[in-house]
Order: C-alpha cells, then sequence, then structure tokens
C-alpha cells in the first residue's frame, strides 16, 4: 500500500525535501549499466572523484505538475534530455539518450508520486537530473567512471502572493567567459555566482544581472534565468549570446508571444543603457518560472519599467498561457506536454 503524504502544501518552499525514491546509474567500460530506482539519498565516491576537483559535473532542473484530473504532466522533457547531452559533450561526458532520459524521469515521478503537490496549489515536483564525474585520478583530465543520478522533490509556487516585480543588481562581475561555458548547465558556473548573488542581496535585490564578458554593454542573465522585454510596440525581446544557458522557458514564451499572443518576438542584443524601449521586463526559467522585474540598478542609475508594485499586463498573459498550459488548463503546442 502506499502511504499517503501529508505535507503543508501551500508553504512549502524551494528547499531540499528528502523523497522515497531516487534513479541512479553508472558508466564504466564504455557503457552505461541499467539504472536502479534506490532509497538511498547519499552517494560513495572516490576522492578522487573529477567531480570533486575538476568540475566535471552537469545539472538539469525541469518540474512535474498534477493536472486538474489527477494525471502528471511534464513539460517539453525531450528539450532538458538534449541540453543535457550537450553540457555532457562540452566536458567530454559519456550521454544519456533522449529515450532514456525521459523514461529514468518518469520512473522516478512515478515511485515519488505522493510528493507531487496536489492541483490548484500552485506547487510542483522539482526534478533534478546530474551526471559526475567519478572514480580514482587525479590528472587534469575526463573521468573514465560517471555517475548519473535523478531526484526530485516538491517545492511551492514561486509567488505566494501573485506574481509581485523584484529589483536586480547589475553586477561587476562575470558569471561566463565569452568563449567559455555559458551554454553549458555545469557546476563550475554557479560555484562562482554565488559570491555576486550574496553581493545583490546584502543590498536588497532579488540577484544579480549578468552583462555579457565581451563588451560589458549587453544585458546576459537575471541570476539563474534569462531576461527578455517587451517593447512599446509590443515586441518580445530576448538576448542573444553565445554564452547565455539556452532557458528552456525563454524559448517556450517566445514560442507562446508570436503564436498566441501575436507579439513579434525575436532574440537580439539588449543594451543596458537602452532598457527605456521596455515597458515591461521579467526574468524566466523552471524555477523563477517567470519573474516580473520592478526596476534594475545600473551603477548610479535606478531603472523601472512597468511598475515596483504591480505586474504588466503582457507578463500577466504570457505567465497564465505558460502555467495553464504547464498544469494541462490550456491546450499545449504539439509535443510540449507527456504524461507520466
Ligand atoms: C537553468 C537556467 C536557466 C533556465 O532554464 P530553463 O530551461 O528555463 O529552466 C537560465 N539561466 C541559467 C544560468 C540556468 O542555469
Amino acid at each position: 500500500m502506499k502511504k499517503s503524504i501529508e505535507l503543508d502544501w501551500a508553504n512549502l518552499g524551494f528547499n531540499y525535501i528528502k523523497t522515497d525514491y531516487r534513479y541512479i546509474s553508472y558508466w564504466g567500460k564504455g557503457e552505461w549499466d541499467g539504472g536502479t530506482l534506490t532509497e538511498d539519498n547519499t552517494v560513495h565516491i572516490s576522492e578522487g572523484s573529477t567531480a570533486l576537483h575538476y568540475g566535471q559535473t552537469v545539472f538539469e532542473g525541469m518540474k512535474a505538475y498534477r493536472a486538474k484530473d489527477g494525471s502528471i504532466n511534464l513539460f517539453r522533457p525531450e528539450e532538458n534530455a538534449k541540453r543535457m547531452q550537450r553540457s555532457c559533450r562540452r566536458l567530454l561526458m559519456p550521454v544519456i539518450l533522449t529515450d532514456v532520459f525521459v523514461e529514468a524521469i518518469k520512473k522516478v515521478v512515478k515511485a515519488n508520486e505522493e510528493y507531487i503537490p496536489p492541483y490548484g496549489t500552485g506547487g510542483s515536483l522539482y526534478i533534478r537530473p546530474y551526471m559526475i564525474g567519478i572514480g580514482d585520478n587525479i590528472g587534469v583530465k575526463p573521468a573514465e567512471g560517471y555517475l548519473f543520478s535523478i531526484f526530485c522533490m516538491p517545492v511551492g509556487a514561486y509567488f505566494k502572493e501573485g506574481l509581485v516585480p523584484t529589483n536586480f543588481l547589475v553586477s561587476e562581475y562575470d558569471r561566463a567567459a565569452g568563449n567559455g561555458t555559458g551554454a553549458a548547465k555545469v557546476g563550475g558556473n554557479y560555484g562562482g555566482s554565488l559570491l555576486p548573488g550574496s553581493l545583490a542581496r546584502e543590498r536588497n535585490f532579488s540577484d544579480a544581472i549578468y552583462l555579457d564578458p565581451i563588451t560589458h554593454t549587453k544585458i546576459e542573465e537575471v541570476g539563474a534565468a534569462n531576461f527578455f522585454g517587451i517593447t512599446k510596440d509590443n515586441q518580445f525581446i530576448t538576448p542573444l549570446s553565445p554564452s547565455i544557458l539556452p532557458s528552456i522557458t525563454k524559448y517556450s514564451l517566445l514560442y507562446l508571444a508570436e503564436k498566441r499572443l501575436g507579439l513579434e518576438a525575436r532574440e537580439e542584443d539588449v543594451f543596458v543603457n537602452q532598457l527605456d524601449r521596455f515597458t515591461e521586463a521579467g526574468a524566466c526559467g523552471t524555477a523563477a518560472v517567470i519573474t516580473p522585474i520592478g526596476g534594475i540598478q545600473y551603477k548610479d542609475d535606478f531603472h523601472t519599467f512597468y511598475s515596483e508594485t504591480e505586474t504588466g499586463p503582457i507578463i500577466k498573459k504570457l505567465y497564465n498561457e505558460l502555467t495553464g498550459i504547464q498544469y494541462g488548463d490550456v491546450i499545449a503546442p504539439e509535443g510540449w506536454i507527456i504524461k507520466v
């Protein structure tokens, strides 16, 4: 019999919660083993693991949603599979095939089904796939062994009081190098972001905004989320750069802005000294969903968009369209929702 979980669904944050099962698979001698579910939430690895010393580690982030009819939705999991493959290739790690990845995600979600927040609470099951280089190594070279795992936990609605804008601070630090690993979801990009993020929060901003590392004139990322803006003449604009992490939420919004809201939508340079072209701005990603940006502090200037306290009409529409699709209330574009 399945035990039923009683969590305080309304007050979930974004915190680690140990759920019952995680998927784990090992690579050795040139192939993956079959992969299994385990109840053990610890991993036992060699002190020489490349993940520990040289950052040979990649991850993904995605969610499962409980629909009104009780079924479980995954949002574009094949895109996460493909992005993880690109991240792995960048760090000379073996890849997980898309079908294997999606099946493993389904297994983990199914096994922890009682942890999925009920429909209507605004919560979801956050899913964290990751891969690390393991084994007895010391030289700077790719590992011969790898561990691939997927765990999950219930997380709350990002906005408990509804969509509330927050402010951000343009950092003097870079998050990625021009031709570095910015476009890959690799551990090394995030260690370096802890200090700028903390400096921004010390000054009461939600997070740091990063400019392009080559010219420091263009917006690239908002913390660990992508930036977008809505222009006065109804264009959806999001930065184009090889050092931005290609957000699946961002590409989904580009599509929805054009096909469902009738906006012109495209990627192009977003100069930090030309923010007055935007009437609304937001940050987007799996965790952030859409965070309306109230204002941006850049050096001595504070630029406000729609309002510091209210969300603009286009962002509201985009938010409703996106979350409606994820929870199954709005018809999804072909292939976007995969049932568990
Ligand atoms: C994961 C991530 C995002 C958001 O990507 P999604 O696929 O939308 O979740 C954006 N920026 C950075 C730096 C990230 O790590």
